[in-house]
This record gives C-alpha cells, structure tokens and sequence, in this order.
C-alpha cells in the first residue's frame, strides 16, 4: 500500500501532468473576439468594484504592486482582496463586516488557480481577518478543497494566525440597532430615539479575477455574506462553481448579491461553461440572470451580480435588479496601462 508521502507526490506529479496536457480541440468560437489581449498578451486582472469608495482603484493597485512583486497572478489577485478584507471601512468583507444573528462575524471565501485547476475555500470562518488567505492556505497546503467553522480556524492557527477580533465597534452598533428594531413583541428595547425602520439587510462581497501574459487564470471571492444570517449559514462565495469558478481553458467567473440564488444555478459556472459554449462574458452573464429570473418564475425581489472574464481578457459585469433603482453595476480592470472603472448592465428592474 502507498504510503501518504507517496500519495502525495503521487497527487502533485498527476497534477503537474494533468495541467500539461494541452488544449487538443481546435480553439472555440470565442478565441476569435479578442479584444484586449490580442493587441499584446497582456496581463490583466479584474474586480467587481468601482469608483464607489474608491475600491475598484485601492484593490487593483494593490493587487498588481503584488503581481508585479512575484510575477504570480495568485498574489495579485489575492493581494487585492486583501486591501478590502483588512479596511473596517467596508461592513461586507473581512474586518469589519456585519455580523450574524448573534453578533459574530463570520467568513466565507474561495480562490481558484487555473494551471493546476486546483481550488481551496473555507466557510464561517471567525476570527481570521483575510479569509482568503485561509482558503489559499487549504488549496496550496491541505489536500481537502473546504474547511468550514471551528475546523477552518484551527487550521488558520496551524499556518501561524492568530485569533483577532473582527467585529468593530460601528458593526456592533449597527447589529444591536437590527436586533433591537426586529420586533415589538420580544425583549430586547431599542434606545428612545431608536430608529424603527427596518434596514435591508445588506450584501457586499469581492470578486477578484486575474490573467496573466502567459493566458493562465486565477480567481479569488470573499465575503462576510448576507448580514444577520443564522449562524452557520454559508452563502455562495465559498462554493466552487456558485461564488468562483475559474477553467484555465475558457476564463473565470465571480459572483456577489443573494447567495442562494447563486447556488441554486451553480452561477458562476454557468456563466463559465457558457462561455466555452462561444458566448462573450455579456451574453453568458445576461443568460445566467435569465435562469434566475426563469427559475423564480419572474418574480425576483433581490440583486445578483456577475463578473467574468474570458481566455481573451474580454471583461464584463452584469446584473439582475430586483429592488433599487440605477444603472448597471460597475467594475475596474487593471492593466500595465493602469486601472479604468467601467458600467456594466441590469437585466430586470
Ligand atoms: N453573495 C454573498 C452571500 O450570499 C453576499 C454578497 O455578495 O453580498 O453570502
């Protein structure tokens, strides 16, 4: 019988044949667009965010100072979500983030690395401020895909975390403000002023999508998830093939908005696989809305966004709108040329 080391060398040398093997069909319709990276191969890395707090410019500069740094596309785009992940800012990712029902944060997140067509995750993770490090840290070091709760922590604290608080102080407030207006018939008071106004509860997330000049792709999602959630509640950011999914041949796929949407059409690997099928990112994104739209029978009450990318570097968001009104969602791409913010489109209002 093989013994574990001998597995695991066994692992990597299938691995490093598996992502050696070439692309034998002859290239899909989609090669032909090619609208960024024909003009130079160039490296790219995309996200889901904008001019709104000025993120989609703070993410990408981060993210490409780090890939230029290695030279790894895995760096860049996690170094980028780190930037939103560890600002207490933004109350959707990371430090931060609004908590749960009980008060706690908890994270959720998941990276993809094309060439190897590996993948890590972990779900209601606490007191770890860069879940995605946590989730790369089980890709590259464990040979399990998802680690969740309490497993995922101890896991974290093997590779040298340490345990932090996450909940700051404004989170705080905000959740014992929703805890307090919930209802008038249980005992917990709102102050004299209190507002009574039900809040909605907010969704936030990153998407951070990467190729780089050798036309390998990379992808990173992270999250605090839907705010108030039952605790224990995973949304689709850690799931592989719902929040992320990247395939090395075709290009990668990110979502945000109501996770269980998401996961009840393996979103971002619809979108992947319709893209292999010849559509653009556009068309693949508005086809994964319509399903949603279709599968709720026309009645959608939430947001859903996608943000892909294809082997050519041809980039898209798009959305479904179920309440709010406006445009159609932004996102950033950053090249050698710098970062340009661009509009998206909304399929349902
Ligand atoms: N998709 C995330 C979730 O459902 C939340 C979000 O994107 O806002 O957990």
């Amino acid at each position: 019988m093989q013994n574990d080391s001998g597995r695991r060398k066994f692992l990597k040398s299938f691995l490093s044949v598996g992502a050696a093997i070439p692309f034998l069909s002859s290239p899909p319709p989609y090669m032909a667009k090619n609208p960024i990276r024909k003009k130079g191969k160039q490296s790219l890395i995309l996200t889901s965010r904008g001019k709104g707090g000025n993120w989609g410019e703070k993410v990408l500069t981060n993210g490409w100072q780090a890939y230029e740094k290695t030279g790894d596309m895995m760096d860049g785009v996690i170094g980028g979500a780190n930037v939103v992940e560890l600002d207490p800012t933004d109350m959707s990712v990371g430090y931060g983030g609004l908590p749960n029902e009980d008060g706690v944060v908890q994270l959720d997140s998941s990276v993809m690395h094309g060439p190897t067509y590996n993948a890590g995750a972990v779900g209601a993770l606490e007191h770890i401020k860069t879940a995605s490090k946590i989730a790369r840290l089980v890709m590259e070091r464990s040979d399990h895909v998802m680690l969740v709760g309490e497993g995922a922590l101890d896991f974290a604290l093997a590779h040298g975390f340490k345990k932090e608080n996450l909940l700051t102080e404004e989170a705080r407030v905000r959740w014992l403000q929703w805890k307090e207006n919930l209802s008038d018939s249980d005992d917990w008071f709102p102050r004299k002023d209190g507002d009574y106004k039900r809040e909605i509860r907010q969704t936030g997330t990153i998407n951070v999508l990467g190729i780089d000049e050798n036309g390998d792709i990379f992808g990173v999602t992270t999250t605090s998830g839907l705010s108030y959630k039952i605790p224990g509640r995973v949304g689709d950011s850690p799931i592989i093939g719902a929040g992320l999914y990247v395939d090395n041949d075709v290009g990668a796929c990110g979502a945000t908005g109501r996770g269980e949407a998401v996961m009840k059409i393996c979103g971002s690997f619809l979108v992947v696989e319709n893209m292999r099928r010849g559509m653009s990112p556009k068309e693949a994104i508005e086809n994964a809305c319509k399903r949603i739209v279709d599968h709720n029978h026309g009645k959608v009450n939430f947001n859903d966004q996608f943000t892909a990318l294809n082997k050519d570097g041809e980039c898209y968001r798009g959305q479904i709108r179920g309440y709010g009104k406006g445009a159609g969602p932004e996102y950033s791409i950053a090249t050698k040329d710098g970062v340009e913010t661009l509009r998206g489109g909304s399929f349902l209002k």
